[in-house]
Formats: C-alpha cells, structure tokens, sequence
C-alpha cells in the first residue's frame, strides 16, 4: 500500500517536474519570438500589446498563443500575425498557422504565465551615450568585457529582416547575410554601391546590428567617410593622432558608409589607407559603401580603390514595380497605418528615383492624412508627388483636369452618392433604420460632410432630420477610428471619393 502511494507520489512529483519544464520551455520559446518581433514593431506598440501574452501550445504545426484580452487579440491577429509566424517558423520550420485565445488570467495581479515585455527592453536601457572627448556620440555597454567602445551611431531600426528584397537587391542582401553570419570571411571587404536612397545605409548598419545581435561584445565602428575625414582633421589640429590610431586598433568589424566622400591626396586618405590595410591585415570584417564602382572613384588613390575590389563587389539598383509595391507595405506596417491597395499601387506605379522618395511619399501621405482625419486617396498622392517633385510626369491621373471636377460640393450631393455606392435611398440615410447595411453608409457620409465639407456637427445634424450634434460626432469619432483598421472600409471610402471628385 505504501510503495504503491510511493509510486503514486513519485510519479505527480515527476510529472509536475516535465510539467514545469514544458512551460519553461514554452515561455524561453515565447520570449525569444518577442525578441525577433520587437525590433520590427513601435516600442510603445510592443509594450502596449505584447505585455502578459504566452505561447500556449505548438502542436501539428499549429501555434496558440494566449492574450490578456479580445482587444488585443483583434490587434495582434491583424497587424502582427505574419510577423509572429516567420519568427516562430525560424526556430521550427514545421509551424504553419498562428492562431490566438483569449486568457483572462494572463492580466490579472499575480499572474505570472504571461511575458513581462518591459524586461526585453533592459538590456538596452544598460546602454548609456555619452560624449567622449574627440570621439563623437558612442554607444558603450555597460560591463563590456573587453572594455571598449562597441558601436558608433547605429540606429536599431535599420535591420536585414525590414529589407524588403526582390530581384534586384536579392545579392547585396545575401552578401550582407553572408557578413554578418561570418564576419571576416570570404567576403571581405564587402563593398556595396548604388545611387542615393537605395538602401546603402540601410544595409551597411544592418550589418553592424546583426553582427552585434550575434555577438554582443563585437567592437564595431560605423563612420561615414565624411565624418572620418573630419575626425582626422580635427585629430590633427588638436595633435591627437596617435588617440585616433588607437580607436580603430581593436575594431572587429569597420563599416564605412559613402567612402565617395574620399578627396585626393587628402592626409585622411592616406589615414583611411593604413586602417584599412591593419584591419584587413587582421582579418577584420570591413564592409563600404559608395555611390559608385571602385573603378569610378577617381579622387581616390588606384592603391586603394584596388583593394576595395578585393572581396566582393555588389551594385544595389532601384528596385522593380512589385518590390517597390512590397517595400511600400512592409512601410505601412512599421508605421501602422492601412492605405486601399490601389493608393500603394498608385504610389509604386509613379515614383521612380529612389527608395527614400518612395517612403517619403507614404511619409507625407500618413502625416497628411493624420493631421487631418482624412483617408488618403490617389488624387491627395497625386498632389504630393507633385509637390515633392514638380517634374515629375504623373502616370494614371490628371491633376489639372481632376481640380475643376470636385462633383460633391454640398451636403445632399455627399448622400446621393453615398446613397448610390450602397445601393440605398437618400431616404434611408436620413430615416431612423439602425441597421448596419443603413447605420454604416449614413456615419460614412457624416464623416465625409465634416471631413470634406468642413460642415459643423449641429448643421450636419440638423441636416440629417434634426439628430443631435452629439451623435455626428459620435459617427464621426466611430468612422474615423475604423478606418485605422478595417480594409474594407478604407476601400469604400476611397471608391466614394472617389466618386465625389477627390
Ligand atoms: P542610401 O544610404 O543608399 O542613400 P538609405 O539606406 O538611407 O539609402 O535608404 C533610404 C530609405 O529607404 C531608408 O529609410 C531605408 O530603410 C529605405 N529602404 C531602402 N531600400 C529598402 C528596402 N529594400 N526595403 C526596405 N526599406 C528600404
Ligand atoms: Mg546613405
């Protein structure tokens, strides 16, 4: 009797153990997927929505994870779901879906199965920038073992993972994999060039930052070369040159972004030239960039241009229409904004000198339509290309010829046409019906009137059979706050304006 409770014990002791272990497995699994996503997402976003979620099982290629509340869930499904799925499918390959539940407990006080996000971002915080003489900002980590400066000026946000690739960028991006997997390898140096504002930068500091991701005590050293040939200069001046030798001596990795900026027979040439030669002498990755081949740079000594050509060489050119269209929504992602597919298309169709001018566009365009509450439409695009670029010939749309078209230009024109999207009466939109197919198409044009028209909530209720001003605003409010979410929505009411000449 007693050996076979012994027995009993033993295994609930035993099996409570693999119990805990699973979920310690679960959660080591869990914040690791939150580590891959973090740097992809807002930080106020990732605090806000990742705080107190879990991972509750992956099983037949199919992965739970557990959120606080339905709120979060509709959020996280929508905006983040792919993003989680390619993280959890780079630990294990055979994971296909994602899906959510929602566990109330997960936020409750005491409740410990959820993540605590806030604890991801620590580390950085143990980062400190602080000036040092001569040196300009630099990152130190705090209890570095060997004591060293470990990067200059990367900014985090540039990542390989937010570098959209298509077919014309696809080897400089596995060049750059290549580096930072094994740095100091075959590739060395890696020199990178292209025309400005494709992604030169990008690359070369998303190097830095998977190499330092990989091995945090790397010492690496991101300068332009503008901002080296100042240092030596002031070095020089102030006759602190051999402290500037001495920074680049215990360099592991050394990205130097727009070498162009080399001038002829300048001393920092000649310093640049023996850095250079030491670190690759040591075996040290060097990665340049600059707008142009080696062969072309002719203010630079053939010494070192010829050596620049060394490792391997890569062009980065303006990328195709489908990886523009690509870029363009990896974009609305970062800043969390939906644009009607055919506005990104549109945008795609019609920039066609760089990757910056492109996100400038969808800057502008999200900046525009946040100040003012509007959805934007291929007619606000349009004006924006225009204005950024005045050359600029604009495919698909005639702005001249679109701004003596305004058709909607009052209240009962607004209904009327809203009113024939929806296939509906004017009488409807005005009448009391509060079902949807009704209550929708008659907040849409509410806002509309307020948005476009510019009408006050007590003339746009008085207008609408003598409704309250609270409850426009409310429309109003509700309309605009939808539109930040729902595709279909956003396409609607493009499609109305559409229709109404905006
Ligand atoms: P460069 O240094 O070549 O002038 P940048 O690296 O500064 O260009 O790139 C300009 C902008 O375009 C940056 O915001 C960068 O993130 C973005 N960008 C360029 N190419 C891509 C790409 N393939 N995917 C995502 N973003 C890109
Ligand atoms: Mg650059």
């Amino acid at each position: 009797m007693l050996r076979l409770f012994l027995l009993v014990k033993i295994r609930s002791v035993f099996l409570g153990l693999t119990f805990q272990i699973l979920m310690a497995e679960k959660r080591e699994l869990w914040l690791s997927i939150l580590e891959r996503v973090k740097p992809t997402i807002q930080k106020m976003h990732f605090l806000t929505w990742f705080q107190n979620t879990s991972l509750i099982s992956v099983k037949d290629g199919k992965a739970v994870v557990g959120v606080p509340t339905s709120f979060a869930l509709s959020w996280i499904s929508s905006k983040y779901t792919l993003k989680i799925l390619q993280a959890l499918q780079e630990q294990d390959d055979s994971v296909k879906e994602v899906s959510y539940e929602v566990c109330s407990g997960l936020g409750e006080k005491g409740n410990k199965d959820g993540a605590d996000v806030k604890g991801l971002f620590k580390i950085n915080e143990g980062k400190k920038v602080r000036k040092v003489r001569n040196v300009n900002e630099v990152t130190v980590r705090r209890g570095v073992s060997r004591g060293h400066v470990s990067s200059q000026m990367l900014n985090d946000k540039y990542v390989l993972d937010s570098f959209v690739v298509g077919k014309d960028n696809r080897l400089p991006h596995a060049a750059a994999q290549a580096v930072s997997d094994n740095p100091g390898g075959i590739y060395n140096p890696l020199y990178i060039y292209g025309g400005t504002g494709l992604g030169k930068t990008h690359i070369v500091q998303a190097i830095g930052n998977q190499i330092l991701k990989n091995d945090p005590d790397t010492i690496i050293k991101y300068i332009t070369a503008e901002r080296f040939v100042s240092e030596v200069v002031e070095a020089i001046g102030k006759r602190h040159m051999p402290k500037f030798k001495d920074q680049y001596r215990n360099v592991d990795v050394f990205l130097v972004d727009d070498v162009q900026f080399f001038a002829r027979k300048d001393s920092s040439q000649q310093e640049f030239f023996h850095t250079f030669n030491e670190l690759y002498d040591a075996n040290k990755q060097i990665v340049l960039t600059s707008d142009r081949a080696p062969s072309e740079l002719d203010d630079l000594d053939t010494r070192l241009t010829g050596r620049f050509g060394m490792g391997m060489v890569v062009e980065l050119l303006f990328p195709d229409f489908e990886t523009r269209l690509a870029i363009l929504q990896q974009k609305c992602q970062e800043f969390e904004v939906i644009f009607d597919p055919e506005v990104l298309n549109f945008i795609a169709n019609n920039v066609h000198h760089s990757v910056r001018e492109l996100e400038g566009v969808l800057r502008q365009a999200v900046a525009e339509s946040q100040l003012s509450d509007r959805v934007p439409t291929i007619r606000s695009v349009a004006e924006i290309i225009k204005r950024l670029n005045k050359a600029q010939k604009i495919v698909g749309f005639d702005i001249e010829e679109a701004r003596g078209s305004v058709r909607a230009k009052n209240s009962s024109e607004v209904m009327q046409i809203v009113a024939e999207y929806y296939n509906i009466t004017i009488a409807d939109i005005m009448g009391p019906d509060r079902h949807k197919e009704i209550m929708t198409p008659r907040q849409i044009c509410m806002y509309l009137i307020k948005n476009e028209l510019g009408e006050s909530y007590e003339r746009i209720g008085l207008g609408f059979g003598g409704r309250n001003h609270t409850t426009v605003m409310h429309a109003c409010n509700k309309t605009a706050k939808k539109l930040r979410t729902d595709i279909k929505l956003v396409r609607d009411v493009n499609a109305i304006k559409r229709e109404m000449g905006l």
